[in-house]
């Protein structure tokens, strides 16, 4: 079986979107309102030449249990399904609680995680992207999942992970 990449972190940070720049299609829904993705759907995508399952997350049941509770459940899921984590944090927030609480998650997991800044469009976003080194979690990638900017570099990292 081909190894899995999981895009995980909070709604609405531009998982699916960054799911559909890796995979070339619009195959994950994107939504302005948190909210619409399907609980995990897997992909197959391919990078410089390594083969991998791309998943994207995000369905949740925040009406019953608290937005917090339901994003750590569905990282667990998905960490423990996958062999590498792609953490996408909006770099034009930074980092909340709810991503921390993620951030301890994927520390407990062991797995290799990559770690992106999305939402960086242009060279002013690197600053907040370089904040996200006190996460711990190594080098933040500075990407734009809506425009390309970054990609590259992240998925070099992503799939050494593998
Ligand atoms: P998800 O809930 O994490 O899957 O996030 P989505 O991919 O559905 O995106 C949520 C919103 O953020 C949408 O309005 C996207 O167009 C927007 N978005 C995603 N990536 C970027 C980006 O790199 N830059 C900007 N400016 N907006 C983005
Ligand atoms: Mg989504």
């Amino acid at each position: 079986a081909l190894p899995t990449l999981a895009v995980v972190g909070r709604p609405n940070v531009g998982k699916s979107t960054l799911v559909n720049r890796i995979i070339g299609r619009r195959l994950a829904v994107v939504e302005d309102t948190p909210g619409v993705t399907r609980d995990r759907v897997s992909y197959p995508a391919e990078w410089a030449g390594t083969d991998f399952m791309l998943m994207d997350t995000g369905g949740w049941e925040a009406k019953v249990q608290g937005l917090d509770l339901s994003v750590a459940q569905q990282a667990e899921v998905a960490i423990d399904m996958a062999d590498a984590i792609l953490f996408v944090v909006d770099a034009t927030v930074g980092a909340t609680a709810s991503d921390e609480k993620v951030v301890r998650l994927l520390r407990k997991s062991g797995k290799p995680v990559v770690l992106a800044a999305n939402k960086v469009d242009g060279p002013q976003g690197e600053l907040e992207a370089a904040s996200l080194w006190n996460l711990g979690l190594g080098e933040p990638y500075p990407v734009s999942a809506l425009h390309g900017r970054g990609t590259g570099d992240l998925l070099d990292a992503a799939v050494a992970a593998l």
